[in-house]
């Protein structure tokens, strides 16, 4: 039998750490949505496409060719064939990503895809991203909605970024509480929790203890 996940949560709360962890320890495929978003917002920006103009980014969201590898070990994601995993995780990206994921036909795009790679996973998946468990697999077999504060959000994505100092803390943390606005107001699909996800709250708990919490709820 196969096992679908959906993980879903706002940034800094540890999702991607626990997806691949949880993943690699139940042999199962790990998917990224949000680097799908980020890749698709990165051939706009390098298309010459407007990130504010909708009707431009609903009329170029079915022209890249985006494709993940689901390893868990070693995930990977290209656009139109080239490699995009250092590109996606810029500021530049980071900032347009909520406007472009916004719209309809960019979700429409991205959701098929993400379906298609979670019901053909070989012995299941891991799926990570903001609209999992209501929206692209409201039938995954498990729904986990993480949270955290919004002062330990922001000192794990500060941590992830190298030469940060106690200014950047704040900024960090106003940036990605606007991208939890933005994701959590739009109309189409928002970041939201499944009526029947388990929500855990990860602000006082390891890494570690995190990925054992979703394990056990797995295995149960
Ligand atoms: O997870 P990550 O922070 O990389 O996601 C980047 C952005 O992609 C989010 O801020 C959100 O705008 C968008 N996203 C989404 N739906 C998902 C996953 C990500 O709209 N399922």
């Amino acid at each position: 039998a196969t096992v679908i996940v959906a993980i879903d949560g706002p940034a800094g709360t540890g999702k991607s750490s626990t997806s691949k962890a949880v993943a690699a320890k139940l042999g199962l495929g790990y998917l990224d949505t949000g680097a799908q978003y980020r890749a698709i917002t990165w051939w706009m920006l390098t298309s010459g496409v407007d990130v504010e103009d909708r009707a431009a980014v609903a009329g170029a969201a079915d022209k890249p060719a985006i494709v993940s590898g689901t390893d868990p070990a070693a995930p990977t994601i290209t656009v139109d064939g080239a490699d995009a995993a250092g590109p996606i995780r810029t500021q530049e990206v980071t900032s347009a990503v909520s406007a472009v994921s916004a719209v309809p036909e960019v979700r429409a795009r991205i959701t098929e895809l993400q379906r298609s790679i979670a019901l053909t996973a070989e012995r299941g998946i891991v799926v990570e991203g903001r609209d999992i468990g209501t929206t692209v697999l409201p039938d995954a077999d498990l729904k986990i909605f993480l949270t955290a504060s919004p002062e330990a959000r922001a000192a794990r994505r500060s941590g992830e970024l190298k030469g940060k100092d106690a200014s950047d803390l704040a900024a960090t943390q106003a940036a990605l509480a606007k991208r939890d606005a933005a994701d959590s107001s739009r109309k189409a699909s928002p970041l939201a929790k499944a009526d029947d996800a388990v929500e855990v709250d990860t602000t006082d708990l390891t890494l570690e203890q995190v990925i054992e919490c979703v394990v056990t709820l797995v295995e149960e």
